[in-house]
């Protein structure tokens, strides 16, 4: 018997290993990574390890002794390169391994302007590994310029710590508004006046067409003419599923690795969990990008493989720090048609998201009350009343009755 190899050291990975240890599967587990670092949780990356705030150990998701007292074998620094579904083997290194079992948790990686428009310049950064991270921060000092390229939430993110560290902010965001892949026009409009307010300039509807520089970046072009000279850019442009083994051994890919409820790839000794999977969802697919999802995606795959079979029903939820605000997101606004604002009496305020008159999801700022309501009753499959909601005198425990 070879057990289970799991290709991604990361967040689904490692879940994936702790919880076939916790159902008691008791065959060999082999937790395979390519970056230096056993698994660590990414969110701190753009928020509180960037600023200096957190240190580097409380980053990893267990300590290095977890994986020896649980007999899980971690490889790091070194990729899987191939899978060979028929022999169930996977290349690493100059080695072949066999499985029973393979999960893939490869995760994504950070899109880039490509490199002949200056997107490979030294000075222009993506944020998605301890190593980027530890690249960048010595760029973070006060008054320097720095241009972010994309208003998705790790761009703004990124902007806040850098406003807090007093460096000359600009973000450029391509669609109309930033955040208008995620979240309603209300939700956008609440985090620029934030980052307006921190003195971050915001430029939206703005394309980036190139990074100036030879040697070096030295600012943008933006489509119209104009240049913006900065000392680094960092991209915030979004990611690319990291689906290439699993295209090249012949699986299923559609904008990630295809997975049935049960998190099975189309090879039945195949799995995939986290980032890099697209799985079904209210009659399409989609792919997921957070930590909740890779945790519960990974924990159902680890059931199933343990020989308890399990579906998984996504329960989407996120949060985003930035200054003094703590975002959470409950739920997944996708196809919403209506949105409702409610303004707490602690200054908080969430917007509640509809699809048909039925809660979908909710955006809460500063709002823990709100979160939690709205994340029970969209979890329960109930939904709340827009004009309760909208009625800021309205108690909304009355909700979860
Ligand atoms: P990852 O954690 O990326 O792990 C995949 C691992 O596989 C990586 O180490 C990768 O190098 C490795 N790998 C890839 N290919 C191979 C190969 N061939 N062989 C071996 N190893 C390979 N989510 C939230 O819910 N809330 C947040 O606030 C939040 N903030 C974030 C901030 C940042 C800066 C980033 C980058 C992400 C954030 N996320 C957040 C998203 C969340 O971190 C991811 O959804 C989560 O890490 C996905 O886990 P994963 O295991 O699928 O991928």
């Amino acid at each position: 018997t070879h057990g289970v190899i799991i290709a991604g050291a990361g967040q689904a990975g490692c879940s994936a290993a702790v919880k076939l240890r916790n159902l008691g599967y008791e065959r060999p587990i082999t937790l395979i990574g390519d970056e230096p670092h056993p698994p660590y949780q990414r969110p701190p990356l753009s928020k509180a390890y960037l600023l200096g705030d957190l240190p580097r150990e409380r980053l990893f998701l267990r300590p290095e002794t977890y994986y020896r007292e649980y007999q899980i074998t971690l490889r790091l620094n070194e990729p899987v390169t191939g899978i060979s579904a028929a022999s169930r083997t996977i290349g690493c290194g100059t080695e072949t391994l066999p499985y029973d079992h393979l999960i893939l948790a490869t995760g994504a990686a950070p899109r880039r302007l490509p490199g002949e428009l200056g997107g490979r310049l030294p000075g222009t950064y993506t944020i998605r590994s301890m190593a980027d991270i530890d690249a960048i921060a010595p760029e973070f000092e006060p008054g320097r310029r720095l241009v972010i390229a994309g208003g998705g939430y790790i761009g703004l993110e990124v902007a806040a710590v850098a406003a807090k560290l007093n460096l000359e902010v600009t973000l450029i965001e391509a669609a109309p508004r930033i955040l208008q892949r995620v979240a309603a026009p209300e939700t956008a409009a609440f985090f620029r006046e934030l980052h307006r307010s921190n003195g971050v300039r915001i430029l939206e509807d703005t394309q980036l067409a190139r990074v100036t520089g030879s040697g070096r970046a030295t600012g943008v072009e933006l489509a119209g003419g104009e240049v913006i000279a900065a000392d680094f850019v960092v991209f915030g442009i979004g990611v690319t599923p990291e689906t290439s083994l699993a295209a090249k051994a012949g699986l299923a890919v559609e904008n990630g690795i295809c997975t049935d409820a049960r998190g099975r790839s189309s090879d039945p000794h195949i799995w995939a969990a986290g980032d890099c999977a697209s799985l079904p969802f209210r009659g399409s697919r989609i792919r997921l990008e957070s930590v909740g999802n890779a945790i519960d995606q990974a924990e159902v795959i680890a059931a199933n493989i343990a020989g308890i079979p399990t579906v998984y029903d996504p329960k989407p939820w996120f949060w985003s720090d930035q200054y003094d605000v703590k975002l959470q997101i409950a739920g997944l606004n996708a196809g919403y048609d209506s949105t409702v604002t409610r303004a707490a009496p602690d200054g908080g305020v969430s917007v509640w998201y509809y699809r048909e008159n039925t809660l979908i999801a909710a955006d809460a700022m500063n709002d823990p009350r709100a979160y939690m309501i709205a994340k029970r009753l969209i979890d329960a499959g109930k939904s709340a009343s827009p004009d309760l909601v909208g009625d800021p005198g309205s108690d909304l425990r009355t909700l979860l009755k």
